[in-house]
């Protein structure tokens, strides 16, 4: 795996990453592929969007179908029909928000399946072992993810533990031509923590580095508190990933912090509750005041949705409940994500992201602050 820095305006980075299955231009947004599907859309529908890489959930695959079955199968580009690169995330998170009896150890951390009570124990060696059945191009370290807000003896001993377990996923993951393993920083929100966990992994040595443990309830300024000091730990030769982020202002706020790339569930979860992005703000297609409107959903975009659909449409597919209604809305909302991300990268390329940045900081003024 390859990363090549392109441009830099201000901190705002310009780049391209080579995986085994693709280039993936940067700054760039992953749709989630939670159980093998980005949910509510064809994979031809998320390759449409020009989404160039997706992300796959090791705790989800390991439940049902298994890693086994899909590596049985040719993988997991094969089983989905998804011919791009594709990161896997290592489970940590979900087995800590997730699952219903946890037991972290130093060797590992035994769950029950939040599915059927079934007993699993994840180590990070399972871990990346997992990802390698899987064909991920990018495989994620096993970490632990504290809650927010936690302790600084809390934080201290997820670091480090996160340190360890890193350090073991770096020693089993199989190097070929292609594919890469990222480090996840930890320490919450303390700077001399994220700082020590950044020179740690860095020791070890990864194809990129992840800032893990935000996007976990904490307000968006603590976020950006945290980004301000903690990316500049990171090696510049390097791709930088914020996961679970964002909302369309937190990638932008990101961006102009030196981050590039992204995960979040909020465009397809938000799609299946009515909610639509545009550049004017957030819309919630089921208000009244969209029963007639004819208009496209945003005059924009040039989605499939809105090509072809009127607001008028999806506020009543939307009201009578209809699959089709989430389908649309999910494409659109990719879409738009999508067109974000094309929009920062043009504008750090021709050196006006900062101008971009203020026209468009309240693009997600509207949108609920639960998801
Ligand atoms: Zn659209």
């Amino acid at each position: 795996m390859k990363f090549k820095l392109l441009n830099k305006d201000g901190k705002a980075r310009r780049g391209e990453i080579t995986c085994a299955h693709g280039k993936i231009q940067t700054p760039a947004f992953m749709p989630v592929g939670t159980v093998a599907t980005v949910k509510a859309l064809k994979s031809c529908d998320v390759k449409e969007s020009g989404a160039e890489i997706i992300l796959g959930n090791v705790y989800h695959l390991m439940l049902r179908p298994g890693s086994e079955l899909i590596e049985q199968l040719g993988g997991l580009h094969k089983f989905m029909n998804w011919n791009a690169p594709i990161l896997t995330d290592s489970g940590g998170f979900q087995v800590m928000s997730l699952s219903k009896i946890r037991k972290i150890s130093d060797e590992g951390v035994e769950f029950s399946s939040h599915l059927d009570g079934t007993k699993y124990f994840l180590t990070p060696e399972r871990s990346v072992e997992i990802q390698h059945q899987l064909g991920s191009d990018i495989t994620m370290v096993l970490d632990e993810c504290v809650q927010f807000p936690a302790s600084y003896e809390q934080a201290k001993e997820a670091m480090e533990r996160s340190n360890i377990w890193a350090h073991r996923c770096k020693d089993l993951f199989k190097k070929r031509e292609g594919y890469g393993i990222f480090g996840i920083m930890q320490g919450s929100v303390f700077p001399d923590l994220r700082k020590s966990s950044a020179e740690k992994l860095i020791e070890i040595g990864f194809d990129g580095y992840a800032i893990g443990g935000l996007a976990v309830g904490e307000k968006q300024e603590e976020m950006f508190a945290v980004l301000d000091y903690a990316a500049d730990f990171l090696p510049e030769e390097k791709p930088r990933y914020l996961m679970g982020v964002g909302k369309p202002s937190d990638i932008i706020g990101a961006v102009a912090r030196g981050v590039d790339m992204f995960d979040c569930v909020i465009p397809t979860r938000s799609g299946r509750t009515g909610q639509g992005f545009t550049w004017d703000g957030t819309v919630n297609i089921r208000n009244a005041k969209f029963r007639n409107d004819s208009k496209p959903l945003d005059e924009k975009c040039c989605c499939y949705a809105c090509q072809n659909h009127s607001r008028a449409y999806l506020h009543h597919l939307v009201k009578a409940n209809e699959i089709l209604g989430a389908m649309l809305l999910s494409q659109h909302n990719i879409y738009f994500y999508q067109d974000l991300m094309r929009e920062i990268r043009l504008s750090i390329e021709e050196g006006r992201f900062e101008e971009f940045r203020a026209g468009n900081i309240t693009t997600d003024h509207q949108l609920p602050t639960t998801d």
